[in-house]
């Protein structure tokens, strides 16, 4: 068994390389520092254990030799082990002090190398560390060391007479004395610099002044200082992004939530997920087995969520017994988990509620007059369609093909919810839900919903909606969000 000594980037999670990826999937025990992303930490194992080395807000902080001892242990005990730190884990990160512990100990080890601060935080903020003929050389310093008590080992003079780009980390505390070193050096007081704060992180934040000036804009840890000509480009992109900084709070069961999480990601957001709702197997399984055994019995089976398709096509044990049904959808994201099935939908209707679906399929009654229709959906659910095709004159079996229920709330709501700005409910069940849970008075200043239903719902329990999708899918709730933002 090893022991991974693995660089989990700067903090944007997407910047975590293949390989560690694929050692945390494998790991018994994950040992990471204070800043380690939460959602790296959810590549282990779910049973893996997970040991946090880092100061906490106002407590102790395990001592190096303590760590050391306690990889050596875990490596020893033949477990799979990984290290997770900050950026590259021998850039500032005594990376090189754990390796050599666990060499002397004779414990296998491999290091696997991540994306440094010092290059991808000044990425994220649009400045480029070199840049041909002015800028051809980038030197990484520690800011850790007191540079005004001359006992360090860093030689400010060297770096600033070497010219290029200087990047430091570990300065912030420290970036008056680091400035005024580096300008007594010799480096022109006018020279730009920047220090961008939890860079790569939806909270980013970049101050540009000069060498002469930066300490005046009291730069907070973590900030990664860039001094050089290049400090003074600006090519921002990820600070541009249309939902940069927004921390949004998805309420969607876990397995759909990931992807509504990483839509809003990829768009700046800090998503926060928080599940009002999750899917249990219906109480009568039976019944929808032989549904799925007998479907071909019917001329429709609707499908309303991509649930219903997942728990429907888990039943139907022989793809033939769908023969010649015509298969009707409410929306895209059925259509889609249809498709995912190599099923292709033969309706779905224009708007994506159960009322136009109602009507898209009284247009579909055939010479010999309305058929039989098969309905598996949530064991609760509006009786707007089978009622009305029933009134039509349509022969409508519902059977409940999962459960909604409401998570238990989860203990760390009230941190979660502290400084969210926007809330997302994408059905009816997670307001109720999210309300019963938490209150009405967690709910975030800014309410988007899916669509009209689910804005009643909202309304009913007294809360103000400001986003409504015009399109009633997930798209279409994050394009109406990126619209509000940009108003
Ligand atoms: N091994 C890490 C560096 C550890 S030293 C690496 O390769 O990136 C910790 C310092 O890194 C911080 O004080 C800060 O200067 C820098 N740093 C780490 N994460 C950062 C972030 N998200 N934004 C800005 N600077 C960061």
């Amino acid at each position: 068994m090893t022991v991974y000594l693995v660089g989990a980037g700067p903090g944007d999670p997407a910047l975590l390389t293949l390989r560690g990826a694929e050692v945390l999937a494998t790991a018994d025990v994950v040992v990471y520092d204070r800043l380690s992303v939460a959602t790296l930490l959810d590549l282990a194992p779910a049973e893996a254990e997970r040991i946090s080395v880092g100061k906490q807000p106002g407590g102790p902080r395990t001592s190096q030799e303590d760590i050391n001892a306690l990889l050596v242990a875990r490596g020893q005990a033949g477990q799979q082990v990984v290290r997770l730190k900050g950026g590259d884990p021998f850039v500032f990160a005594r990376g090189g002090e754990e390796a050599a512990a666990l060499a002397a100990a004779g414990v296998a080890f491999e290091v696997v190398p991540g994306i440094t601060s010092a290059v991808a935080v000044p990425a994220y903020a649009g400045i480029p560390v070199t840049m041909r003929y002015s800028s051809t050389s980038f030197t990484v310093v520690t800011g850790h060391e007191d540079p005004a008590k001359g006992e360090g080992s860093v030689n400010w003079e060297a770096v600033a007479a070497l010219g290029g780009t200087v990047v430091v980390l570990m300065g912030a505390a420290r970036c008056r004395a680091i400035c005024d070193r580096i300008i007594a050096g010799g480096m022109d007081p006018d020279t730009p610099a920047a220090a961008v704060q939890w860079g790569t992180r939806p909270n980013q934040r970049t101050l540009r002044a000069t060498l002469a000036t930066l300490a005046d804009l009291d730069p907070q840890p973590p900030a990664t200082i860039v001094i050089g000509e290049v400090a003074a480009s600006d090519l921002a992109w990820y600070e541009n992004r249309p939902l940069f900084g927004r921390r949004i709070v998805v309420t969607r069961a876990r397995p759909q939530a990931a992807a509504l999480a990483a839509d809003l990601r990829q768009r700046g957001a800090e998503a926060i997920e928080l599940p009002a709702i999750a899917f249990e197997p219906p109480e009568d399984v039976d019944r929808l087995a032989r549904a799925a055994a007998e479907v071909g019995h019917y001329d429709w089976v609707v499908l309303t969520s991509p649930t219903g398709v997942g728990q429907f096509f888990e039943h139907m044990r022989d793809a033939r017994s769908l023969g010649g049904v015509r298969v009707a959808a409410i929306g895209p994201g059925t259509a889609a988990a249809l498709a995912e099935r190599n099923v292709v939908a033969d309706l779905v209707p224009d708007q994506y509620v159960a009322e136009a679906l109602l009507e898209a399929l009284s247009e579909e009654v055939g010479p010999g007059g309305p058929g039989r229709v098969l309905i598996p959906r949530a064991e609760t659910a509006r009786d707007v369609l089978p009622d009305g095709l029933a009134a039509a004159g349509w022969d409508v079996d519902v059977v409940p093909a999962y459960r909604t229920v409401a998570p238990a709330p989860d203990p760390d709501a009230a941190a979660l919810l502290a400084d969210a700005e926007v809330i997302t409910f994408t059905s009816s069940s997670t307001v109720t839900n999210f309300v019963d849970a938490y209150g009405a008075d967690a709910v975030p200043e800014v309410v988007a919903t899916i669509g009209p239903i689910t804005t009643a719902t909202a309304r009913n329990r007294g809360l103000k909606v400001t986003v409504e999708a015009a399109e009633h899918t997930v798209d279409g709730l994050i394009a109406a969000l990126e619209a509000f933002f940009a108003r």
